[in-house]
């Protein structure tokens, strides 16, 4: 590990001037990802600017038509609050499958929304080629091993994953994130925050040099309300995902869908949105599976499966078709 300055900064406009000013400076908020970083030699900062003490961002505001999270809230304290567990059960419920409780209790909202890719070139211990750590050096996950990696939207290269699943969560349920910088503030929708790979894929989202999150907000909605997260993984817990679900739904009372949102996890370099489907599900019955799939499928057309993640395709699914389901059921 190569030395370091650190220093505490008192209110988000020293921070986003330290930012914007110094090149070597990187914010750490809770530092679970920042500390591994490190220590894999992914960021070499000369100057680390903790966040975590700022006013102003730690707060859980719910309102009667939306909820506002401060970027510092902790992922436990967000898992753990009365209203997200009733009007955003997909929220809470990502939340609650993420990382360990012991990581939730010092992961702030904001650093999990700029967690890095779990690509195992990425995050290699030794120098292998990835244009998203090391630009220009090319991309050893292709011809090489693709399992978990994308089926949509990569590009020749980069084929990584977004591993965040709150940030599934929230884009289905058309959240947004604040951003604060040097000119003022600006609010992206979540599913626009994160970039496809491009030829640029060293940048993961829009974020600019010295922008910082302030709060995510998200609508409140009865689709909101009726939501559901289901995240697929190798094992258990403490695993991220293979593929993801999230998924808000209304039904009038008859069972037909009025309203769905889906997003998918584990399959682009970002939430991946569905919203062919989410339109062609409106007018179906939640009871009738086989309608369902058929509205749901034709949007995995879209889907390049690699050498070895075609399953991701009946995967995500299956996963989808669950997940609304369950999100009816979650009312
Ligand atoms: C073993 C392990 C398992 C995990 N499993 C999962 C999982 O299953 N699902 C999942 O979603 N996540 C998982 N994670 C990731 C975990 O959720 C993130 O490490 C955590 O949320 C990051 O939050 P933090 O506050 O610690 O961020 P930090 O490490 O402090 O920062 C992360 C990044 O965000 C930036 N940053 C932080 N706050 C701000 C801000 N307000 N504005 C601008 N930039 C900011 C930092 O500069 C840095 O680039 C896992 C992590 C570990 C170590």
């Amino acid at each position: 590990m190569r030395p370091f300055r650190y220093e505490t900064v008192a209110d988000p406009a020293a921070a986003t001037a330290a930012l914007a000013q110094d090149p070597g400076a990187l914010l750490i908020a809770g530092g679970t990802e920042v500390v591994n970083w490190l220590k894999e030699g992914i960021v070499r900062p000369t100057r680390l600017l903790d966040v975590s003490g700022l006013p102003g961002l730690g707060a859980i505001d719910a309102r009667p038509d939306e909820l506002a999270i401060g970027a510092l809230v902790t992922m436990a304290d967000l898992a753990d609050c009365e209203t997200v567990r009733r009007d955003y059960p997909a929220v809470a419920e990502a939340l609650n499958r993420s990382a360990s409780q012991q990581l939730r209790n010092m992961a702030t909202i904001g650093g999990n929304l700029l967690q890095r890719t779990r690509c195992p070139y990425f995050r290699a211990e030794t120098d292998l080629p990835c244009n998203k750590r090391r630009p220009g050096s090319g991309c050893a996950a292709i011809g090489g091993a693709d399992r978990t990696l994308a089926i949509f939207g990569w590009s020749e290269h980069c084929v990584a994953t977004h591993p965040s699943d709150l940030a599934v969560a929230l884009a289905a349920l058309d959240a947004s994130v604040t951003l604060r910088g040097l000119g003022g503030e600006r609010t992206v929708p979540v599913a626009e925050f994160y970039r496809l790979p491009g030829d640029a894929p060293e940048r993961d989202t829009v974020l600019d040099r010295g922008e910082l999150i302030t709060a995510v907000t998200v609508p409140a909605s009865a689709t909101a309300r009726n939501s559901w997260y289901l995240k697929v993984r190798e094992r258990v817990s403490y695993e991220f995902a293979l593929v993801s679900v999230a998924a808000g739904v209304q039904v009038d009372e008859d069972g037909t869908i009025t309203d769905a949102r889906i997003a998918l996890g584990g399959v682009a370099h970002g939430p991946w949105r569905l919203h062919e489907a989410e339109a062609a599900l409106n007018g179906v019955s939640i009871d009738d599976t086989p309608a369902i799939a058929s509205a749901v499928n034709p949007a995995f057309n879209q889907a390049q499966p690699r050498l070895q993640n075609g399953f991701k395709v009946p995967l995500a699914q299956r996963a989808v078709l669950r997940t609304l389901t369950t999100a009816v059921g979650a009312r």
